[in-house]
């Protein structure tokens, strides 16, 4: 990569992917894994796959599964000065099962596990500043945890003072709302980002009621570069702060594995904004992106380069 870097920090976790459906992770059954996962890992991987140079504050346990993260985010070249290996603590976890309906159900290990002992705010701030970062991305998974929410905000904060873009991925959890610490956190990380990337889900949380380009322009007027609007099947929304409205219906694809999907479309979003790419292009190949991730078993399995992105779209987009 070349250019400003991007810059991402939270839990980094290995995933098993249970291979029966409506099990609820109660069931004894196969299960795949280790795959390398954590929304924030995900994205990291797939900004350094587009060709952005990437830097990751994180953690993982002295054990294989923290081989399996290492190993993945070395491959593609994110910088591990930040990414420590903790002793006494296994490697944070995540086990998934698909039901019928497209619901998922969970089981995390990450307070208690090395995923959220991150490095400290004032050494992450001021290391990412030397990478040169550009852009600092934040996973509204990481925000459940008290002192991971409480490091990603004095990040975002000291990075935009010293005058990095913040984009941010609500990645509401329902079950999260009534702590107010975390809807706070919320809010905060939405009003300060230049990139504000929320799904259809967090919209109806964050915006209810209200339409795209009300809410959109309201960001914007705030100080927000863009808005653009994840919609699963249904494509994706963007506006700039040039007023332009960009509408990509989604690829066809057969859906394998949707999880990572969306840190997948805004890690290609922002690491092409940050290679200087247009908008519009910006937009179509994040859209181009959550397709292709879609349609492999395993969180960041499905993650690409640039030049699959271009295969799949159309001449002149
Ligand atoms: P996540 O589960 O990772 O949090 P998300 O809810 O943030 O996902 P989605 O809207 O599900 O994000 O997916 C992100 C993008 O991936 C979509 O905007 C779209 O471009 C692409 N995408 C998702 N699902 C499909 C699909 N079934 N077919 C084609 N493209 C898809
Ligand atoms: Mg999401």
């Amino acid at each position: 990569g070349e250019g400003a870097a991007v810059a991402s920090l939270g839990e980094l976790l290995v995933e098993f992917v249970c291979t029966e459906k409506d099990g609820h992770n109660r069931r004894a059954t196969a299960y795949v894994g280790p795959f390398p996962s954590g929304a924030p890992g995900i994205f990291i991987d797939q900004a350094a796959r587009v060709g952005a140079r990437a830097i990751f504050a994180g953690a993982v346990g002295s054990d294989a599964f923290g081989t399996v993260l290492t190993d993945r985010l070395g491959a593609v070249g994110v910088s591990d000065a930040l990414i420590r290996v903790v002793d006494g603590v296994p490697t944070g976890s995540a086990f998934v099962a698909y039901n019928s309906d497209g619901s998922r159900d969970f089981v995390f290990n990450i307070a208690h596990s090395a995923a959220a002992r991150l490095p400290g705010a004032g050494e992450a701030i001021a290391a990412f500043i030397a990478h040169g970062t550009g852009v600092f991305h934040i996973s509204g998974s990481s925000l459940g945890d008290a002192a991971m929410r409480e490091t990603a905000l004095a990040v975002a904060r000291g990075l935009a003072e010293a005058g990095v873009a913040i984009s941010f991925d609500p990645n509401i959890r329902k079950e999260l709302l009534g702590d107010p610490g975390y809807f706070a956190a919320v809010a905060a990380l939405t009003a300060l980002s230049t990139y504000v990337l929320p799904s259809e889900e967090d919209a109806a949380v964050l915006f209810p009621g209200e339409a795209f380009e009300a809410y959109a322009d309201r960001l914007i007027a705030a100080g927000a570069e863009s808005v653009v609007l994840k919609r699963g099947a249904a494509g994706c929304l963007g506006r700039d702060r040039a007023g332009a409205t960009v509408e990509r219906p989604a690829h066809r694809v057969e859906v394998v594995d949707p999880t990572g999907a969306g840190d997948c479309f805004c890690a290609t979003y922002v690491g092409l904004r940050t290679l200087g790419l247009p908008f519009a292009a910006s937009v179509a190949r994040a859209n181009a992106a959550g397709a292709l991730a879609v349609g492999r078993l395993g969180p960041m399995e499905g993650n690409s380069d640039r030049p699959a992105l271009e295969r799949l779209l159309e001449p002149g987009s």
